[in-house]
Parts: C-alpha cells; structure tokens; sequence
C-alpha cells in the first residue's frame, strides 16, 4: 500500500478548527486530497494522554440507541434486527460482537459500561445531538426513564465514558428528523477525545443516513481488519462515492478526532478469507432467492433513508418475491417537468419513456421509481401511484411521495407500512379499482384526494381484488401479498 500523508488539525482557534478541511481540492490534479493520500484527522488539545489502544482479533461494539427510530410500531426484536442488520457483514465474518442499547439513558450507558464483562471497543451512538453556542458546550440527547428527553452535557457523558477500554465513539445522526443532527463535532467529539478517548466519528454537517450508513459499515469493516483509522476513514469515503447516487460530496461529512490516526484498533486479518466466506454466503442467500420475482426499489430522491432494511424485512415475511434497493444514474432528462397552472409535475408516461429499459438492463422483473417531486398523468394529477392500468409488458412503477412523508408521523401511519402495501401493490400487479368503486382500505383503491390513511393506514384486498388471483399459482401470490400487507402490523 502507498504510503498516505497523516494531516492532523490541531487547534484551539474557533476558525481554524471549524472549517471543513475535509473539502481541500487540488486543482491541478482534479481531485479532493481525502480520497487520494491524505488522511484528514482532528485532534484537540488537551494534558490527558489517551487510552492505550492494543489490537484486538474481535471488536466489541456497543449500540446505544438513545431516541426512538421513528420505525413505527416496531417491537423491540424487530427494532433490534434492523439495526443488527447495519453489522451483518462484520457478524457473518465473526469479525465483531454487537450489543444493543435500545431506550437508552445515561443511568443505563453508565450501568452497561461498569458491568461489562469485557471493556467495548466501539460505543456507536444513533440520536440526537446538540450545540448550545451561548453554553459554549455539546449535548447527546438521550431518554428519560417516562420516554421524555434527557440532554446530556458534553462533560458528563464523557465521565462515564472515558477511562472504560472504548477506543472509539461513533457519533450518527438517526432519520426521526426532529430535533438537530448536525453539531456532533461541536463539543461533544472534541471533549470525548480532550478525556482521553482515541478516536471519534462525527459528522460535521447534517447527513443523508444512508452516507452515514454506508461510511460506518465501511470503516468499521476496514478496522476490523486492522487498518489504521486514518486509512480506514479514506477507504469508509470512497465507499460513501460508490454506494449512493447523487449528491457526490457526502463522503466529506464524517470527520475524524483522532490522537494518532496511524493506530490500529484490530489485529491485521487476511481479508481474503472473510471474503471468501461472505462470497459463499452471499452465494448460497441469492440461491435461495433465485427462483423468486425480484422486485427493485430506485429511492430516486433518497427520501426513505432505511430502505434497505425495509426491502430485507419485505423479502423475509414470504416466499414469493425479493425486494432490492436498486440505484443509478438518472438518465439526462429524468427530471423534466411540466408546468401546470402553479406546479411543475413530472410526467408518469414522459417518465417511463426515459425508464422503461432499466428493468431489463438491471436484471429485474418490476422496477418501482419513487419520486417526491408532484406526478402526473394524461389524466390525473397529484398521482400516487402510477400505471392505472395492469398490463402484461409494465415492468416498471411510479410513485410519488410528494407531500405524503410529512404526513407519516406514526404511529399509526408510517413509511414502514406505505412501502409494504406498496410494495403489495406492485408485486400483485392488479389494475386499481376505478374511481370512487370499492372500500378505501384495499391497496388498489383509487386514491384521488390522497388520504394518507389509504397508503400508510391499515389495508386489506377488497374481496373483488381477491377474486383476480386464479389458480394455485395465483392463491400462492395472493399469500405473499397479503403477507406483505402485514410486514408492519
Ligand atoms: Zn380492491
């Protein structure tokens, strides 16, 4: 491996040390210095030594989830398998042991931390955080024992985190959307590395979860195997660049406090068996998948940040069909709109126009584009939900989201529960009833107002639709539709 360059900002300048270095562009070469040789890294300045990190060959991490996910009514097994679901890859390699913290308080964090049987290298936090400019100080927002709100004071949280064996503190931001994400790195990450622990992960502006995601999976997959953390942080940006579509500079978000970005936190592994086995794995899942309609989900403008862990749990509730993220480039022109009187709409039949090959070229039997600009027909307006009309060759699927997610509040009607009746909708493949015709709680209802409680609500097939599924081929897909119906009870 070429040898990278170490920056460390040390400073205690305001200025200085709020600027995003991360962005150093150089021009005569095209490209930003953080995906090349440089390894950005923060450091504060401080008279604490940090703690002695010595590798380990399994990392322990600590999931503390300090608010709750907005998942709806999600139990606490299947809130604790979406987030498990973010670490699959490092479990399958048997690379880390995860721990869940759900309802966390700081009473809980601090009883965890002393009774551990063995020291945690990671403390990966998802909530809240805060920057109070007048205090001069940081806060993590974690519960109340009633479910209220606790803010925790940067100095505070780091007496009952430091001294305990963490070697790193992950600081993401989850998708409930109230309250701030950004600010992390004011206060809170620099006073954890100022008491002594190695390293923290923050982001230095509000991000798109699903570059958080993708660069903490990342990194956390390059330190297990025992890259330093500076290089570890570079190979975590340049998986942001691939694993999303759009927005290019999101892999410049997460900035690393470090004391000594050259330090390992895991004993070197060859990576070459874990990809072997991941490789079997992966091998043996998409068997088992082989035989079932795959279904892609194109979140064309990254609304439904856990679409992925939507699509995995749609694909385990049946038999029948897969549900996979897909994502691409969108073609020039995509995003054309028509205005009409004071609205611009997209155009469903415009649009499919310019996406009608993408199922074929990504391999898919349905595509489903999820927009969130306004969508139109030759017909109708404001649409939810386009074709109107089943047809034999209609492999690909529109739907808008405009003005619907503000709407999702839960618990009753959440994000969780419109996908999986979408996501019954598009794999039953039926025409929508006409307008006006039949119960407003079957799937396939005409939706003309756009009540949120006939997309998100509780629905059921209307017994007319039922009677469209015919044979034993069509009693199979009515049950996996209606399974999927009940994904999110
Ligand atoms: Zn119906």
């Amino acid at each position: 491996m070429n040898q990278r360059l170490n920056l460390i900002f040390t400073s205690d300048n305001d200025w200085l040390a709020q600027q995003a270095w991360e962005f150093l562009y150089d021009p005569d070469r095209r490209t930003f210095l953080a995906l090349e040789e440089v390894n950005f890294t923060r450091n504060v300045l401080t008279a604490i030594p940090a703690e002695r990190i010595l590798p380990r060959a399994v990392m322990r991490i600590l999931v503390v989830v300090a608010q709750p996910l907005g998942l709806g009514a999600l139990s606490v097994d299947e809130e604790t398998d979406v987030i498990r679901s973010g670490f699959r890859r490092l479990l399958d390699a048997k690379l880390a042991e995860v721990e869940l913290l759900l309802d966390a308080t700081p009473e809980l964090l601090h009883r965890t931390l002393e009774a551990a049987s063995a020291p945690f290298d990671i403390l990966h936090f998802i909530g809240h955080g805060e920057y109070r400019e007048n205090e001069d100080c940081g806060y993590l927002i974690f519960e109340n024992p009633e479910g209220g709100v606790h803010e925790l004071d940067s100095s505070t949280l780091r007496q009952i985190v430091c001294r305990r064996g963490i070697r790193l503190v992950c600081l993401n931001a989850c998708e409930t959307g109230s309250g701030g994400h950004e600010d992390f790195s004011r206060g809170v990450a620099q006073t954890l590395v100022a008491g002594g622990v190695p390293a923290v992960v923050a982001n230095q502006y509000a991000v798109l979860d699903v570059s958080a995601t993708a660069f903490t999976r990342h990194f956390y997959w390059a330190l297990a195997l025992g890259q330093s953390i500076g290089d570890a942080a570079r190979e975590a940006r340049v998986a942001v660049n691939y694993s999303i579509s759009g927005e290019a500079i999101d892999w410049a978000v997460p900035v690393v406090f470090a004391r000594n970005p050259t330090q390992q936190l895991s004993l070197p592994q060859p990576a070459a068996d874990y990809e072997r086995t991941r490789t079997a794995l992966m091998r043996s899942r998409r068997r088992a998948m082989q035989d079932r309609t795959r279904i892609g989900m194109w979140n064309a403008h990254r609304m439904i940040p856990h679409l992925p862990e939507i699509c995995e749990r749609l694909t385990r509730v049946q038999r029948v069909y897969s549900f996979e993220v897909v994502s691409f480039p969108a073609p020039i022109g995509t995003w054309r709109r028509e205005q009409d009187k004071d609205q611009a709409f997209v155009v469903a039949e415009t649009l499919y126009e310019r996406l009608k090959n993408k199922p074929k070229e990504l391999g898919l039997d349905r595509l489903v584009c999820m927009i969130n600009f306004p969508l139109k027909s030759g017909k109708s307006k404001y649409l939810y939900y386009w074709p109107l009309k089943a047809g034999k060759g209609d492999r690909l699927a529109i739907v808008s989201t405009f003005d619907l997610l503000e709407q999702l509040t839960g618990p009753e009607f959440t994000v969780e529960r419109m996908m999986a009746h979408l996501a019954a909708a598009v794999a039953a493949g039926l025409t929508p009833h006409h307008p006006g015709v039949g119960p407003a709680d079957c799937p396939y209802f005409y939706n003309k107002d756009r009540h949120i409680s006939s997309i998100a609500g509780r629905l059921r097939f209307c017994a007319a639709c039922r009677r469209q599924f015919k044979g034993k081929d069509g009693q199979a897909r009515l049950r996996a539709a209606q399974q999927l119906l009940a994904a999110y009870p």
